[in-house]
């Protein structure tokens, strides 16, 4: 089958043939046909990654055909379309058995990591992670389901956010938009801050009661007067990269006594200090979130099946264009994912 490879950390990806994976008992082939592209998918080619060898097939956000199954599966079937949850999971562990199967024990590694991903024509992927979605769902819109709705999907619930609550998302690039919709659609109400006016033009048309500009504006000050003085319950860290220090300080500072910060965004070796007598008097907490659980999955299509929420795509490119979709990338933000098409 035709792939695009990473061959070795920092080159560019090569288009070439490569064997095609069989599929275990509990597995199904899936035909890939859109992949996300998302900020790890740099990291991963930059080598940054340490659990990631090559060679590698990238695409952990991806979606496609069921084409053939393996002996034991029974809840999919050739000609589902489907998205493939990254994390392949073992079911029966600690982790697996409460429902949090993206920390799962004994997973076998997750798609785009660690094992081929949806840059290969065909991906095997186990029965347990894979979720159907409706005939009605583009393929590039099913392929957001997992990475970029089920992430920040995860976080939310983390941060147990009910209706009426004031939440600040700082990032309204590829996750951002989609978070703020989930926020929307549980009764609460988005303040989107970043340092790109196409996204906050674009978060305001999703949905947010208002935005700032954090070059043009201090995110503090600007949600501790949209909120009386009181402060945000809830503030979402999804900007990633050299940000991620000085924007926790920022989302601890603008929260209101007892308010909820949930981390999504590292880069990798970031030190942050943080003041504990801050957290104490003001009773904040601090919770990370990472990747999405299958339920997080299904829920995340259930919205897009039902136009609930949008998927939000940048652009399409071909496969064979990766290198050049993740240079756009790298240089810019796009709003919204650019997505690769099979
Ligand atoms: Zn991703
Ligand atoms: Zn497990």
């Amino acid at each position: 089958m035709k792939a695009m490879r990473l061959r070795e950390f920092g080159a560019p990806l090569v288009w070439e043939a490569v064997p095609e994976p069989r599929p275990g008992p509990r597995q199904a082939l899936v035909q890939s046909k859109a992949n996300g592209l998302c900020a790890t998918d740099l990291k991963i080619v930059d080598g940054l990654v340490p659990t990631v060898r090559t060679p590698l097939l990238l695409g952990h956000e991806s979606a496609g055909v069921v084409v053939e199954v393996g002996s034991d599966v029974e809840t999919v079937r050739p000609g589902d379309r489907v998205v493939m949850v990254c994390k392949q999971t073992c079911g029966a562990c600690r982790m697996c058995r409460a429902g949090h199967e993206a920390m799962c024990l004994h997973s076998p590694g997750r798609l785009g990591f660690e094992i081929d991903g949806g840059f290969g024509e065909l991906v095997a992927v186990s029965d347990r992670n894979l979720v159907k979605v409706g005939p009605h769902v583009s393929m590039e819109a099913a392929s957001l389901i997992g990475g970029t709705l089920g992430s920040p999907l995860h976080a939310i619930r983390m941060a147990r956010v009910e209706v009426g609550e004031t939440a600040v998302v700082f990032g309204v690039g590829g996750l951002g938009l989609h978070a703020l919709q989930i926020l929307r659609h549980l009764g609460a109400s988005v303040i989107g801050v970043d340092v790109k006016e196409e996204k906050l033009e674009k978060a305001r048309e999703l949905g947010a009661l208002h935005t700032v500009h954090a070059l043009r504006e201090d995110p503090v000050k600007a949600v501790l007067d949209l909120t009386n003085g009181v402060g945000a319950d809830v503030a979402l860290e999804i900007v990633g990269g050299a940000a991620v220090p000085p924007v926790i300080q920022q989302g601890l500072d603008l929260l209101r006594p007892g308010g909820r910060l949930v981390i999504l965004g590292y880069h990798y070796g970031q030190v942050v200090p943080v003041d504990p007598a801050k957290l104490v008097y003001k009773w904040l907490q601090i919770i990370a979130s990472h990747n999405h659980s299958v339920r997080d999955v299904a829920d995340a299509a259930s919205l897009v099946n039902d136009g609930r929420v949008q998927a939000v795509v940048a652009a399409t490119a071909p496969m064979r264009e990766a290198n050049e979709a993740l240079a756009r990338l790298r240089a810019g933000d796009p709003v919204g994912r650019i997505v690769l098409q099979w």
